[in-house]
C-alpha cells in the first residue's frame, strides 16, 4: 500500500523547494511503450526542443511567447538512474549521426521550466516555475500487473496453456521438452531452476520475434533491467504436482521465487514509480504492426488493452487500489510517422485511435482521458514527388540504414534515396483486404544527416507533431 513514508517522501521533495520560499509544482510524466517503440528518441527530442526552444508552433506556451526558458536540474532521488540525455543527443548529432541505445530499464530526468502564466492575475506575481520530471520505463513492465492477482498455480496454468496452443510449437517446443524431462517433485536445486528459466525465457523471446508485438509476462524476463541473472528472475511455470508437495521440492522453490518476484519487483515498481505519475504517454510502433499483418495488429490491440487496464480507475481495479493513482491524461502516440507521407498522418492517427477505442471497450476502461496522435520524435525523411507511368507519386527522401533491403536492393547506410512508401487506407476498418498487410514500403532510415542550426548555433531536431503531444501532456499545467 501507499504508505505514510511515500507521502512523506513527496512532501519532503516539495519542501526542498521551499528553501527559496516558493512552492514549485512538479509534473511527473511517464513515457512508456514496448521495446523499440521510440521512448529514447521521444524523450531526447522533447528535452532538446524544450531546452533550445525549438520549432513548436503547436505548444501554446511557446507559441504565445510565454515560455521563458528551460534547464536540466538535479533529480531529487539520487537512487534512480538518470536518463542519459547528453549521450543520446551526442549520437544523434554526431558525424555521421546514429541512433542511440534504447531503453532497458527505468530512468528519470528533471527539467525546470520558467514561463509566464496566461492568467490575468498572474502578471502581478511574475514568472512561474514548473518542474517536469520525465520517467522512462519499459512498457513490458506494465504487463506484469495481472500477476499481482494470480497465484503461482494460476499463472502457471495460463502460461502453459498458451505455450501448448496450436501455432506456438515453433517457439514453445524446446521449453515444453525441458519441462517434460524434469521431475518437479524432486528436491529443489539451482541447476534445474536455471535450466527451466532459461528455456522459458528463450520461448518468450522467440514469441516476441515471431511477430508477437504483445508480450507475455513476466515483463522482466524480456527486459530485466539490472536484474539479469538474479534468482528473482530464475523461475518458470510448472504444472501443479498431484497430491501434496514437499516444501523442499522444485515446485515449492519456483513458487517462492514467483512470489518474491511479485513482492520485491512488481509491487514496488507500481507503488514507487507508476502510482506517482500525473500524465502518461504510451508510444506504439503502429506502422510495424500494420506492415506485419492482421495477427500483429491483433496482438497490438491485446497489448494496448493490458496497458489501459493499468490505468483503469475505480473500485473494479483491486490490484491497484492500494496505490494512490492520479494519471488524468494518457496520450497514445503512433511513432515513426516519418515513415509515411504526411498525407497519411491523419490516417495513421485514425487507425491508432480505433485500436485504442477497441482496447478501451475491452478493458472496460473508466479512468483518465485518452487521445491518439501520429508523430515522430525525430523526422529522418523529407518529402518529394516522382512521376511514374504518367502518375505523380508522393515520395519520402531519406538514407536507409545499413543492411536494409527492399525489393532485392540492399542499402549501405550512406545513400540517399526517394521512395514511394505506399498509402495507408482511408478508413481504418478497411485495413486488411483479404487478410493481407496494407502493403507499405517500409525501410528503417538513418537519423537526419544534415541538421540546421538555430541562432545560438544549436542543432535543430526536426520532428512531426511533437509540439502537439507536448501541448496535450503539459500545456495546461503552464496555463
Ligand atoms: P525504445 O527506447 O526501446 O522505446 O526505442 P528507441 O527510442 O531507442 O527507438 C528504437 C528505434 O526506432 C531507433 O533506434 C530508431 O531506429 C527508430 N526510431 C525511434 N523513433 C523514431 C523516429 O521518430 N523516427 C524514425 N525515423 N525512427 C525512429
Amino acid at each position: 500500500p501507499t504508505t505514510l513514508t511515500d507521502e512523506l517522501g513527496i512532501a519532503l521533495s516539495n519542501l526542498a523547494d521551499s528553501a527559496t520560499g516558493v512552492f514549485t509544482p512538479t509534473l511527473r510524466l511517464g513515457v512508456t511503450g514496448l521495446s523499440r517503440a521510440g521512448k529514447t528518441i521521444f524523450i531526447t527530442a522533447l528535452v532538446h526542443n524544450l531546452l533550445t526552444q525549438g520549432r513548436l508552433p503547436g505548444f501554446a506556451p511557446l507559441a504565445d511567447g510565454r515560455f521563458i526558458g528551460a534547464k536540466l536540474a538535479e533529480y531529487p532521488d539520487a537512487t534512480i538512474p538518470r536518463f542519459a540525455y547528453e549521450q543520446h543527443l551526442a549520437a544523434l548529432t554526431a558525424n555521421p549521426p546514429f541512433w542511440p541505445e534504447s531503453t532497458r530499464r527505468i530512468s528519470q530526468l528533471r527539467i525546470v521550466i520558467k514561463y509566464q502564466s496566461a492568467k490575468w492575475w498572474s502578471g502581478m506575481r511574475g514568472p512561474a516555475t514548473l518542474n517536469l520530471d520525465i520517467v522512462d520505463y519499459p512498457g513490458e513492465w506494465l504487463l506484469d500487473l495481472p500477476l499481482l492477482g494470480l497465484s503461482f498455480a494460476e499463472w502457471s496454468a495460463q502460461a502453459l496453456d498458451r505455450a501448448r496452443q496450436p501455432g506456438h510449437e515453433a517457439e514453445a517446443t524446446e521449453f515444453l521438452r525441458e519441462l517434460d524431462s524434469t521431475d518437479i517433485s524432486r528436491d529443489a536445486n539451482d541447476i534445474d531452476a536455471e535450466r527451466l528459466a532459461s528455456a522459458f525465457t528463450t520461448y518468450l523471446r522467440r514469441s516476441r520475434e515471431h511477430g508477437a508485438l504483445s508480450t507475455l509476462p513476466p515483463g522482466r524476463f524480456l527486459l530485466p533491467g539490472d536484474l539479469e541473472g538474479s534468482p528473482a528472475l530464475t523461475f518458470a511455470p510448472l504444472p501443479r504436482p498431484v497430491g501434496t508437495h514437499r516444501n523442499s521440492s522444485l515446485y515449492a522453490m519456483l513458487e517462492n521465487r514467483y512470489e518474491s518476484y511479485k513482492d520485491r519487483i512488481v509491487r514496488p515498481f507500481f507503488r514507487d514509480h507508476f502510482a506517482r505519475l500525473d500524465r502518461q504517454i504510451v508510444l506504439v510502433d503502429t506502422l510495424r504492426a500494420l506492415n506485419a499483418g492482421p495477427a500483429a495488429v491483433n496482438d497490438l490491440e491485446v497489448a494496448l488493452t493490458e496497458v489501459l487496464a493499468c490505468f483503469r480507475q475505480g473500485e473494479s481495479n483491486l490490484l491497484l487500489r492500494p496505490f494512490n493513482r492520479r494519471v488524468d491524461r494518457i496520450l497514445f502516440a503512433a511513432t515513426k510517422a516519418d515513415h509515411v507521407h504526411h498525407t497519411s498522418h491523419d490516417r495513421l492517427e485514425a487507425i491508432l485511435n480505433r485500436l485504442v477505442g477497441m482496447a478501451r471497450n475491452r478493458a472496460r476502461f473508466a479512468g483518465a482521458e485518452t487521445r491518439s496522435i501520429a508523430m515522430a520524435g525525430i523526422r529522418s525523411t523529407s518529402e518529394g514527388t516522382i512521376r511514374e507511368n504518367g502518375e505523380t507519386l508522393p515520395t519520402l527522401i531519406g538514407t536507409p540504414l545499413n543492411g536494409e533491403v527492399l525489393d532485392g536492393t540492399s542499402y549501405d547506410g550512406k545513400t540517399e534515396i526517394a521512395l514511394f512508401p505506399g498509402d495507408l487506407p482511408e478508413r481504418p476498418d478497411s485495413l486488411f483486404e483479404n487478410g493481407n498487410p496494407v502493403g507499405l514500403n517500409f525501410l528503417r532510415f538513418a537519423p537526419p544527416q544534415r541538421l540546421e542550426r538555430n541562432a545560438d548555433g544549436e542543432p535543430v531536431l526536426p520532428h512531426i507533431r511533437l509540439d502537439r503531444a507536448l501541448d496535450y501532456l503539459i500545456g495546461d499545467w503552464m496555463a
